[in-house]
């Protein structure tokens, strides 16, 4: 115990709080007063200290540690955090199981969750996996009632083996993974003791553009360990959180768990024609195809300092890919893109990414703005693009897409040009011949009464430029209401 005084108790806005036990009130027995502006806090912050939990994987534990290359992959990517053999990027991980809410039993048969976070310096990467390296369903429009069939029931509120089975038996292509799961790996015996898996194919360029299909394998050092379903239930009642604790005391006793990234790489061109198809989320490679290749380790060292701020609030989303990683025509894959930001904008709320935890360490230079919780924010710079006052500007070196479609490039690119395809021929046409003498004159005095209030002449200019394109009369007209010379040769 320290001799020093505690620190004093404040409200939220720092103001010293007058009694940590008492409420104000009129007399010892007296009504309680409104104006206790501290004990209303305290009660409406309670009211409000939950977010929605996830409505897959609410259950879960994290940790952060660093994830280290142990072999050359430039020949396959160019990814900067995978750029040479040593470095170390940092990493938050969250394991969870999938069908049960906050409070369910760690130990419950169920695929398990192996979501990671690298913050690298090109931006977050974040890998969103299982413990196995498939899945029930192929396609993103099967999922959303994969999960109704396995969580509560409308009618009863209660999980029903019936659905699960009736959703299964009437899904084929779920019987790999539903082998998997009723088998002892559907119960780990701790998240230490279980592989991670990208599970999706996803796609790996290097610095000179070639592409190439990957999976990613990380396979636990310390051993797979599984419960027979009679030890997982004993758990399940003797201790709920038995994994959150088995992670938390493990990294509290120095006890670092560690994993080994092992990479599946297939040639792009082998994709077309392999026996199947490399994309589908329910078949693994073989492992005799693609002999898996080591190239770096996963260890976790650092428990979260608060579980709600870093781990309830942790977002990982498949969308977040870094130059020299891609997707895969993985339809499953594509349409998580979509949905994991959603779902943290919904749960977490519009700024998620400016929380601690989520903050890419990498620095951000965006255009977004506002919108509830905004925290970080760009000052007085230039809220839109392109802007003449300095603001960031996309490098074109990262325009190029990695691509797949055997229909054409995926491209960031302007229509193609057709014969007539210009920006002013059609202006022209309504300021000449549409328009009558009232309409110009009209048409030119609210275009120099708006460009009259506080635009600065060389935007003036560069948008006379444009005018005299649409037509020289109307470019004539404007400049001499807005009091500017004849275009230079230059300028025009
Ligand atoms: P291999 O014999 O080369 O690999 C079999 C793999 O199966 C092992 O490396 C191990 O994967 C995994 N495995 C071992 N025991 C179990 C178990 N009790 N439950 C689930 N998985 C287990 O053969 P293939 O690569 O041809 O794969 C054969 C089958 O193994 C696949 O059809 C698939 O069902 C399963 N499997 C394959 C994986 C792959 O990426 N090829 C990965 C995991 C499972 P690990 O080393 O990753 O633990």
């Amino acid at each position: 115990m320290s001799d020093q005084l505690p620190p004093r108790t404040t409200n939220d806005a720092g103001i010293p709080a007058p009694s940590d036990e008492y409420s104000l009130s009129v007399g010892p027995d007296g009504p309680l007063l409104l104006h206790d502006h501290y004990l209303i806090q305290k009660m409406a912050q309670f009211n409000r200290e939950r977010v929605p939990e996830r409505v897959v994987h609410a259950k879960g534990s994290g940790a952060f540690g660093y994830f280290e290359v142990t072999a050359d992959v430039t020949p396959w990517t160019s990814a900067a955090f995978l750029s040479a053999v040593g470095k170390r990027t940092p990493v938050l991980a969250r394991f969870s199981t999938v069908a049960g809410e906050q409070g369910f039993a760690d130990t419950v048969r169920d695929p398990r969750g192996f979501a990671l976070k690298f913050y690298t310096e090109t931006g977050n990467y974040d890998l969103v996996g299982n413990n196995t390296p498939i899945f029930f369903v192929r396609d993103p429009s099967k999922f959303q009632d994969f999960i109704r069939s396995q969580k509560r029931m409308g009618d009863t509120g209660m999980r029903s083996n019936n659905a699960q089975w009736d959703f299964w038996s009437l899904s084929p292509e779920a019987i790999h993974q539903v082998t998997v799961l009723m088998s002892d790996r559907g119960t780990p015996r701790t998240y230490r003791h279980m592989n991670g898996y990208g599970s999706h194919t996803f796609m790996w360029v290097n610095a000179g553009g070639e592409r190439f299909w990957v999976k990613y394998h990380f396979k636990t050092e310390q051993g797979i360990q599984n419960f027979t379903d009679a030890e997982a239930a004993a758990m399940a009642s003797q201790d709920p959180d038995y994994h959150r604790r088995d992670l938390r005391e493990a990294i509290a006793q120095n006890d670092f768990p560690a994993w080994r990234l092992e990479m599946q790489i297939m040639p792009f061109a082998d994709a077309a024609n392999y026996r199947f198809n490399p994309f589908d989320l329910t078949k693994v490679w073989p492992h005799a195809d693609y002999p898996p290749v080591t190239v770096g380790r996963l260890v976790l060292d650092r428990n979260p300092a608060n579980f709600f701020a870093e781990i309830e609030q942790a977002s990982f989303e498949p969308s977040n890919m870094v130059p020299g990683i891609g997707p895969s025509p993985d339809k499953m894959l594509l349409g998580r893109m979509f949905s994991y930001p959603d779902a943290h904008r919904y749960r977490i709320g519009t700024n998620y990414l400016q929380l601690p935890v989520n903050r890419p360490q990498a620095p951000v230079h965006t255009y977004t703005k506002d919108g509830a919780m905004r925290y970080e924010h760009s000052g007085d710079q230039p809220v839109y693009a392109p802007n003449s006052y300095g603001g960031p500007q996309a490098a074109p070196e990262y325009a190029a897409e990695p691509t797949w479609s055997a229909d054409g490039e995926f491209v960031r690119s302007a229509y193609q040009l057709h014969a007539e395809d210009d920006d002013f021929g059609q202006v022209g046409t309504l300021y000449r011949t549409t328009f009558s003498a009232t309409d110009r004159e009209h048409l030119i005095s609210n275009i120099v009464g708006h460009m009259s209030q506080g635009v600065e002449r060389p935007i003036q200019e560069r948008a006379l430029t444009l005018w005299r394109k649409v037509d020289a009369d109307l470019g004539e007209r404007i400049a001499q209401g807005l009091g500017l010379a004849a275009p230079s040769p230059v300028a025009d």
